[in-house]
Order: structure tokens, then sequence, then C-alpha cells
């Protein structure tokens, strides 16, 4: 089974896939007034949820 992994190309992208996809998510936090999931990254994001009673932000 390790083997199958560390040999097949195919596997490996998806193990560096997964690993990029968890680093990510320390990026992110749930706001806790709208529920919606908040970049820590992106200042507009953090901006628009700092005060109470906002709504969500409108996603694209
Ligand atoms: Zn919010």
């Amino acid at each position: 089974m390790i083997e199958a992994i560390l040999f097949d190309p195919t596997k490996l992208n998806q193990r560096r896939s997964a690993a990029a996809s968890r680093k990510e998510l320390v990026h992110f936090e749930t706001c806790p007034m709208c529920s919606q999931a908040v970049d820590r990254r992106d200042i507009y994001a953090v901006m628009h949820h700092l005060p109470v009673g906002h709504e969500p932000m409108p996603v694209n």
C-alpha cells in the first residue's frame, strides 16, 4: 500500500494537494456572527466581518 503511493506519481500529487489544502485551512476561521468562513489574509473580508450585526459577504 505504501509502496503504491510512493511510486505512483498520480497518488503522490494527490497527497501533495491534500497537504497544501490542509496548510490553506489555517488561514480560515468561521465568523461567530454570520457563520461564514473568513480568509484572515484578506483584509477586506476581515474588515467586513468586524461590525456587530453585519450580513454575510455576497458569494459570486
Ligand atoms: Zn461575519
